[in-house]
């Protein structure tokens, strides 16, 4: 009878690998933008993706970063109290 430990644990890692992503596009959500590199022919032109900042967000800081105010304004309400 391991098969709840091992499901447990699969879990476990899961969320321990959602929460590490989490963390790591919290902490840095920017990266080079990949569209402009495929853009060198076209000179002059704006990027669409990163509109000539050169820094797209990492995809789920959005998310991350909703989660966050979501738990700090869950916090806020809970100290009020
Ligand atoms: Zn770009």
């Amino acid at each position: 009878m391991h098969d709840i430990e091992v499901i447990a644990s699969a879990a476990a890692l899961v969320l321990l690998a959602i929460l590490g992503r989490g963390l790591y596009v919290f902490i840095w959500p920017y990266r080079e933008c990949r569209w402009c590199r495929n853009q060198h022919r076209r000179r002059g032109r704006r990027c669409w993706r990163c509109k000539g900042t050169r820094l797209t967000r990492r995809w789920g800081a959005w998310h991350a970063h909703k989660i966050k105010d979501s738990l700090v304004r869950a916090w806020q309400e809970r100290g009020a109290d």
